[in-house]
């Protein structure tokens, strides 16, 4: 397991470490990842960060804060445009516009992975769920969790894309 995740000193977040956090698929997809620059940017150490492929439309990667290291996550989009209701991002809690939800799968780690074996999530179809928990006013369109502050929306966001992970990893179920 401490093979699949690393830590990231802050300030160093370079596509290479990026792409080493990557704990469920292959060294080829991870190679081919594109990072977009704001991503470097990031602290995931810290924060949920996520992005759908610029070059592969059902392709979307998250990285995880998850016991003190960085879990990188290859996640596939249903095909299609999302989901077509009003829905709630599992991550995040915003509701979300009819086709702004889509439900990702991510294969599990090693041999349950290469088995098939995946796990899914229903997310924002942008993952950008830590923009979204910092939306202080719902729009038609966007509706941040209510009754909650920005840290509080936060940490809840923190620890379902951990509990995501864990399963992801199988440490936890
Ligand atoms: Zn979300």
């Amino acid at each position: 397991m401490s093979s699949a995740t690393v830590d990231l000193e802050h300030g160093q977040l370079t596509d290479e470490a990026i792409r080493s956090t990557m704990t469920n698929c292959s060294r080829g997809e991870a190679h081919r990842m594109r990072v977009p620059g704001w991503v470097h940017e990031c602290d995931p150490a810290h924060e949920v960060v996520g992005w759908r492929d610029p070059k592969a439309p059902e392709r979307g990667w998250l990285l995880v804060p998850l016991d003190e290291a960085v879990v990188g996550l290859a996640l596939r989009a249903a095909p299609g445009r999302g989901v077509r209701a009003t829905a709630v991002c599992d991550l995040c809690r915003t509701t979300r516009s009819p086709g702004d939800v889509s439900l990702f799968v991510a294969a599990r780690a090693g041999e349950a992975g290469r088995k098939h074996d995946t796990v899914g999530t229903y997310a924002c179809s942008d993952l950008a769920c830590a923009d979204n928990v910092r939306v202080l006013r719902a729009t038609p369109t966007l509706k941040p969790d209510p009754g909650l502050s920005v840290s509080q929306r936060q940490e809840g966001l923190r620890e379902r894309a951990a509990a995501f992970a864990a399963k992801v990893l199988a440490t936890r179920d």
